[in-house]
């Protein structure tokens, strides 16, 4: 296994927004991760990458324990993550804010362009290399939050609704690029509502419904599930 999630749980209060919730993740899959708004998925991916402290369960990155590490030592070992809502730095230029990601990985500044000027070919953000963030289409910003990830050379990398706010031209080119990063052996877990795209790049999905783990399985399996109808995909949705 790549990643194992054991028994991890995290509360707001009152509210226990995931709740005793376990998968693992092995080398080279994509991890599918569904559920209704508020059902926990972003805030798994904070509790893995230590973003938030867990109350209870543990997280290990092949042999290394993950719980305790600070965000930057947990990246450090591989595992990097997308903000659902992307904050580039506005007023400097998309290859300076990749270039940061690439800072993780060397010290060199002509080093961590090459990586950044890489990246951006791979994510097509080429002909905006020099323009400042601020002037970045929606897509474009998409673009930019995977490629400062992917310039960190990430062993796992988890995706907080990339997709979102795209249209069904540019869906289908972010799940190009998922597929040119499945192909170079990228592991990754993917949050979308897109249940299009979902359902088509995923070996495997995990449901949550209220902070707990509902489902999981291949994707035909998932959707089919009575639970995950009920809690997420609707009635109509076996029909479509
Ligand atoms: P999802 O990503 O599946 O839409 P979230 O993980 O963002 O869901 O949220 C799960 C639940 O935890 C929600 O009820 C949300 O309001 C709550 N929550 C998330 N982050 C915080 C926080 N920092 N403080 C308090 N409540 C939070
Ligand atoms: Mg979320």
């Amino acid at each position: 296994m790549l990643l194992s999630v054991e028994g991890v749980t995290k509360r707001f209060g009152g509210l226990t927004a995931v709740n005793n919730v376990s998968f693992q993740i092995q080398p080279g899959e994509i991890l599918g991760l569904i559920g209704p708004n508020g059902a926990g998925k972003s805030t798994l991916v904070n509790l893995i990458t230590n973003y938030y402290r867990a109350d209870g369960g543990r997280v290990l990155l092949e042999d290394h324990d993950l719980v305790g590490l600070k965000p930057n030592r947990v990246a450090a070992l591989g595992v990097v993550r997308t903000f659902q809502s992307s904050k580039p730095f506005l007023d400097i230029p998309t290859l300076d804010n990749v270039m940061i990601g690439a800072f993780l990985r060397t010290d060199n500044p002509a080093k961590a362009r090459a990586i950044a000027e890489e990246t951006l070919e791979l994510v097509h953000l080429t002909p905006f290399a020099r323009v400042p963030a601020r002037s970045l289409t929606v897509q474009n910003r998409k673009r930019l939050e995977m490629a400062r990830a992917l310039a960190t050379r990430p062993k796992l990398l988890m995706l907080d609704e990339v997709m979102a706010g795209l249209n069904p031209r540019e869906i289908d080119d972010a799940l190009d690029t998922l597929r040119q990063l499945r192909a170079k052996g990228l592991t990754m877990l993917v949050i979308e509502h897109v249940m299009r795209a979902t359902m088509n790049i995923s070996d495997r999905i995990v449901v949550l419904d209220h902070g707990e783990k509902i489902a999981e399985g291949a994707p035909a399996a998932v959707s089919a599930d009575q639970k995950v109808i009920e809690a997420y995909l609707g009635r109509g949705y076996r029909h479509a």
